[in-house]
């Protein structure tokens, strides 16, 4: 039994974070951003209470806190009688190859079977509209839209936002919003938010990585998650030609003051025949040099966009670069979409690191 029982130990003060308050006296306690109030929570489950079905989308080439959160509410919501459909609004519609292990994608439908416009919708971890991809048109008809997120550039594009800059993955909000529904974990709720918390921490070594996120994982652990195969499923596998591959990439990576780069085109996978999300975690590699405070991968999608996935070690924010850009993400962490070549994508992304 892990759910949090509100009223007992496990109870919160007003606006606490899930897993805050809820140790001894005496333990000094940093102050977070506020996140979302009161009202807005009852906002929302009374939105929910209302809606015969709820219409859940993640942003475009999930990760695991997108599709874990979200399949994680999905089984909360479908549990208390809702219609639920859930999706993503790629133009090639495919579970990555990484996030197949996680449990209730039954309920994913491809986004032309998405309702048009839907009562409701509830977004997860889609800092934009656009990031949402082919169901941004579905959202700009919805009736009602939820929006969960822990970006900071997250403006809320919804008429809802639960949006908090403090957590460390969406997950951790949708935790929340499971216990307000009235919902506990089993251990396939629980594998849909361990992916998301384990992801957007990078596997608790961010700095995003507080107390309140381990006792997170406690409480998701003792559902009984077998940690180390889940783990081996999100970091661990690649096919061979990954390996092939990532050489290239790093063969004609170049260090220029501060900044490691180098890029994957689709040229390069299309040798190995390896889909997109199999390079999407290359950056976790190019970041490794030490030489450089700021790495970017420029990854060319199967349209011949570049994606472009950057890091800082903190002394840069990335993430105002990738927002000017006309992407998003986090200080540390960050990400925008190209049109121009690769030449031009660096040129522009250097005077922005120039000017920072
Ligand atoms: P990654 O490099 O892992 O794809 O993304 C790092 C961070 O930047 C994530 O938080 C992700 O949500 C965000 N991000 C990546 N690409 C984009 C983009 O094209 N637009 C926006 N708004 N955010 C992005
Ligand atoms: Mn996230």
């Amino acid at each position: 039994m892990t759910r949090r029982q509100p009223g007992t130990q496990g109870a919160r003060t007003e606006g606490a974070r899930p897993g805050e308050g809820t140790s001894d006296a005496g333990t000094a306690r940093p102050e977070l951003a506020a996140g979302p109030d009161e009202t807005t929570w009852q906002h929302v489950l009374d939105l929910i209470e209302r809606a015969d079905e709820v219409a859940l989308a993640c942003h475009v080439s999930p990760d695991g806190d997108a599709l874990g959160s979200m399949l994680a509410v999905g089984a909360t919501l479908r549990a208390m009688g809702k219609h639920v459909v859930a999706s993503f609004g790629d133009r090639e519609f495919a579970v990555p190859r990484l996030l197949g292990f996680l449990p209730g994608q039954d309920l994913l439908v491809p986004p032309a079977a998405f309702p048009a416009e839907p009562d409701l919708m509830i977004t997860f971890d889609s800092s934009t509209l656009d990031r949402l991809g082919l169901l941004a048109a579905n959202a700009s008809k919805a009736r009602e839209v939820v929006v969960i997120d822990h970006h900071r550039s997250n403006a809320g594009f919804g008429t809802v936002s639960l949006i908090d800059p403090s957590a460390a993955a969406t997950a951790v909000l949708a935790e929340e919003l499971i216990y307000r529904l009235g919902g506990s974990l089993d251990r396939d709720i629980a594998t849909g938010l361990y992916a998301g918390l384990a992801t957007d921490t990078g596997s608790f070594r961010h700095s995003s990585t507080t107390p309140a996120v381990h006792e997170m994982a406690a409480r998701l652990v003792a559902t009984g998650l077998k940690t180390d195969e889940i783990a081996r499923e999100l970091w661990d596998r690649s096919p061979f030609g990954y390996l092939k591959v990532l050489a290239a990439a790093l063969e004609r990576a170049q260090l220029e003051e501060g900044l490691v780069w180098t890029y994957v085109s689709h040229a390069d996978r299309a040798a190995y025949g390896l889909p997109y999300d199999e390079v999407e975690g290359m950056i976790d590699v190019v970041r490794r040099a030490d030489e450089a405070e700021v790495a970017v991968v420029l990854k060319q999608d199967d349209l011949g966009a570049w994606q472009v996935s950057t890091r800082s070690k903190g002394a840069v924010d990335v993430g105002a670069i990738c927002t000017a850009l006309g992407g998003g993400g986090h200080h540390n962490a960050a990400g925008y979409t190209s049109h121009e070549d690769v030449e031009q994508t660096m040129a522009r992304f250097r005077e922005l690191l120039r000017m920072g």
